[in-house]
């Protein structure tokens, strides 16, 4: 049967799933709607000509734990996930509840967050952050990618055509110091967010994450180089040096406003001062 008209697919299988997607390639995968909603405030809405919603394919919802990971189905809410409670990483907590309102939170999956074809959406930075991992299956095969090169320029990384995401694997790592900062712009559908871990072994920072999402996400690992190994507290020279090598790091960056690079600093300045006497 050829869809003449617009139509809905709600398949329970993967293998519906890929026969669909096979019969119609042009069809779009719907989670939540509120991005291929997104900005729509008129009685009618429109939708892509066909649509393959996610809905019934179960294991996407599925949330499980092992010893050292937290995997979680794309179909994930985002206010389910932060209703799991402590066995989040914080980091990903405190994005989550920094998203919208808590109706938007209800709808919109962690997927659809991770897979928006428009912008680059909050739960990036997080999942950077944090090494997160993420499955994604097309009709013969699926792979593990990271998230940083998920959402970095990675190409081979990149979803293909007829793929999807499927899961999201996370490590269960505690972190010692955990910041999340949201920047609002003035166009709210573009915010960038600040995400600063660190652990401490013995009194010797023994890990640093230092995740910025703007249109895109950017880590200074040079940067998180000069902090990794340090005594704590930290001496005002090493963070001044941290701060610097920031700023440097920034400087090349054109792509991001002034005002924005500058809040940027702040904020950087604020977390690493917190370490230090
Ligand atoms: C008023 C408002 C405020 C918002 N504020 C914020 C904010 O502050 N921060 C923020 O990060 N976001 C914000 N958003 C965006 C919101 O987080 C996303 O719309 C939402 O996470 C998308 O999830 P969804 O399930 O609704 O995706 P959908 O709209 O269903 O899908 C989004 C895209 O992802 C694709 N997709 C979905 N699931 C998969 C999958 N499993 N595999 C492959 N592709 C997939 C779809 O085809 C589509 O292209 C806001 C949105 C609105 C409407």
């Amino acid at each position: 049967m050829d869809a003449a008209f617009n139509q809905a697919f709600f398949p329970s299988t993967f293998n519906e799933l890929f026969s669909v997607w096979n019969r119609f390639p042009d069809a779009v995968l719907y989670a939540g709607g509120t991005d291929l909603l997104w900005k729509q405030g008129k009685n009618i809405l429109q939708l892509p000509r066909i649509i393959l919603c996610l809905d019934k394919l179960e294991e996407l919802h599925r949330i499980t734990r092992t010893e050292h990971y937290l995997e979680i189905g794309s179909m994930s809410k985002l206010s389910r996930i932060i209703h799991l409670g402590k066995i989040v990483p914080e980091a990903l907590t405190l994005c989550l509840e920094n998203i919208a309102g808590i109706q938007l939170r209800n709808l919109a999956t962690i997927g659809g967050n991770i897979c928006s074809n428009f912008r680059m959406l909050d739960a990036s930075a997080p999942l950077t952050a944090l090494d997160a991992q993420y499955e994604l299956r097309n009709a013969h095969t699926s792979r593990w990618v990271s998230a940083f090169r998920f959402h970095g320029a990675d190409e081979e990384a990149a979803i293909g055509s007829q793929e999807l995401l499927t899961r999201i694997r996370l490590p269960l790592h505690q972190w010692d110091y955990c910041a999340f900062k949201k920047f609002y712009p003035e166009d709210i559908y573009s915010s960038k967010a600040l995400v600063f871990l660190a652990n401490v072994q013995k009194n010797i920072l023994s890990d640093i994450r230092v995740v910025y999402k703007a249109d895109a996400i950017y880590r200074n690992k040079n940067g998180d180089s000069i902090l990794t190994g340090k005594y704590l507290p930290l001496s005002r020279k090493t963070a001044d040096d941290y701060v610097d090598n920031w700023k440097e790091y920034m400087f090349h960056i054109n792509e991001i406003d002034k005002f924005s690079k500058n809040e940027l600093i702040n904020c950087i300045e604020f977390n690493v001062y917190n370490l230090t006497e």
